[in-house]
């Protein structure tokens, strides 16, 4: 029956470049062939110089520039705007490979993925091949503006507004806590359209796509986070900001679908680096136990060491059979956020857990700086709070639950 599972979690992957199908319970050969690059990539690229750029919170241009050479940046453009169109248990596959090595420079990654993926399900051609071919043709970054220095789970809450000057948008507004935020060339922007406070979330607002070149735009200073310190955090403010009514994604007033519908299919992918830092933990943690000696043994065979790493074991394998079942839903074209959301949270709790426990199996080395664990336990506690807190993402699952009970009847007839 786990066998069973596992080949509905890990299906045929619909690429150009991966295309056979998987085979049971492993991923198939093009998958297989992803992730020794990405492994190769992380190995050489980022792991050596993680601890660097932790150190000096510079952002990873090196590394995004060889990982744009190297085809692991932006992998779900479609093949017509130029990407390789990978499907998004590719994507997954790419994320976890390169969390497990820093999920700063994941995060950087994944921005664009953010930024992108509501370009690549709504925007119009015109407007994919004007923001997504240039991903691809240069290593870009881009940005996905949404949340606000007073919005960020109440994203109905929002400020930044859009008003309309005849072929033209005109924003006025704040954003807050945006990844990539200094060195994005693009923005997606959500603003609000309707002026009335009690028009419908579904109809107040509206999608662009702004060049970063826009007059009006202003970055503010990079923050200091508490881990994840490489990828560039910032406020922007937008200020009588003129954007051509051609650039608006989706149709004017829905922007808010616009915008959640992408977290459908970038949790999978938040997850998944989630589960790429609960795997490091996992190693770091047991190779240390198998080599520190207290009482004459390994730790590893003090038995309150050995079930830590137990536990460890377990959660981790099944967020990734989560995190692979999301992306296969994703894949699949059905509505996926009940299982986005079941993955993202689950691994998120893993990946501050594991790190938790990784450093806890260090002793007080777990608590020092030339160990790599606690650099660990900073970078997991964000899992926890974007793209959607782990609260948030509760929310999501239990109405959808809910939903179906009130429906059905029952919780357990598949989503
Ligand atoms: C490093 C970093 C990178 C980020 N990158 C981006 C980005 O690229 N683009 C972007 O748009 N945003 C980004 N964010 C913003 C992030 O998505 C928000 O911080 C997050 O959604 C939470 O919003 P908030 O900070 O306003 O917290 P609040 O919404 O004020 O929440 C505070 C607390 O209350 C809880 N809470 C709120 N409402 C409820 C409720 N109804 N039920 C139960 N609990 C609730 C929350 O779970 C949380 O614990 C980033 C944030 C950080 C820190």
């Amino acid at each position: 029956m786990l066998r069973n599972f596992i080949q509905t979690a890990i299906p045929a992957v619909s690429s150009r470049a991966y295309s056979a199908p998987a085979g049971a319970g492993e991923l198939n050969d093009d998958q297989k062939q992803l992730k020794e690059t990405a492994t190769r990539f992380t190995k050489d690229e980022i792991i050596p110089r993680a601890a660097h750029y932790d150190k000096t919170m510079e952002f990873p241009w090196e590394i995004v520039k060889k990982a744009h050479a190297a085809g692991l940046m932006n992998t779900d453009v479609p093949v017509e705007y130029g990407g390789l169109g990978l499907d998004t248990v590719c994507s997954v596959i790419l994320s976890e490979t390169i969390g497990y090595g820093c999920t700063g420079v994941g995060t950087a990654i994944l921005g664009n993925d953010l930024a992108a993926t509501p370009l690549v399900l709504c925007a119009s051609d015109d407007i994919k091949k004007r923001f997504l071919t240039r991903l691809i043709e240069e290593p870009i970054m881009a940005a996905y503006c949404v949340t606000e220095p007073g919005a960020g789970s109440d994203v109905a809450g929002l400020k930044t507004k859009a008003e309309k000057k005849g072929d033209e948008w005109i924003i006025n507004g704040s954003k807050m806590w945006i990844t990539n935020g200094g060195v994005a060339s693009w923005y997606f922007l959500l603003a609000r359209t309707n002026p009335d406070p009690k028009a419908p979330t579904g109809k107040a607002f509206t999608a662009f796509a702004i060049d970063g070149n826009t007059p009006g735009i202003t970055r503010g200073r990079k923050e200091i986070n508490m881990g994840q310190r490489c990828s560039d955090t910032r406020g922007l403010t937008f200020e009588d900001v003129r954007v051509p009514a051609a650039n608006v994604v989706g149709n004017p007033g829905e922007g808010f679908k616009v915008a959640m519908k992408a977290f459908d299919k970038t949790r999978p992918l938040v997850a998944a680096l989630a589960c790429g830092l609960a795997g490091r933990c996992l190693d770091e943690a047991s190779k240390y136990s198998l080599e520190r000696k207290t009482f004459g043994v390994p730790i590893a065979q003090h038995q309150g060491v050995s079930f830590i790493l137990a536990d460890m074991a377990i959660n981790l394998e099944l967020s990734r059979l989560m995190t692979y079942r999301s992306a296969a839903e994703v894949d699949s074209g059905k509505r996926s956020s009940y299982w986005a959301s079941i993955a993202k949270c689950f691994a998120a709790d893993t990946a501050v857990q594991a790190a938790v426990n990784a450093v806890q199996t260090f002793g007080g080395n777990g608590f020092n700086t030339e160990y790599p664990v606690e650099k660990l336990m900073r970078d997991s506690k964000i899992f926890q709070i974007y793209e959607g807190t782990s609260q948030v993402q509760r929310l999501v699952i239990s109405r959808q639950l809910l939903q179906k009970v009130a429906e059905s009847g029952s919780s357990s007839q598949g989503f």
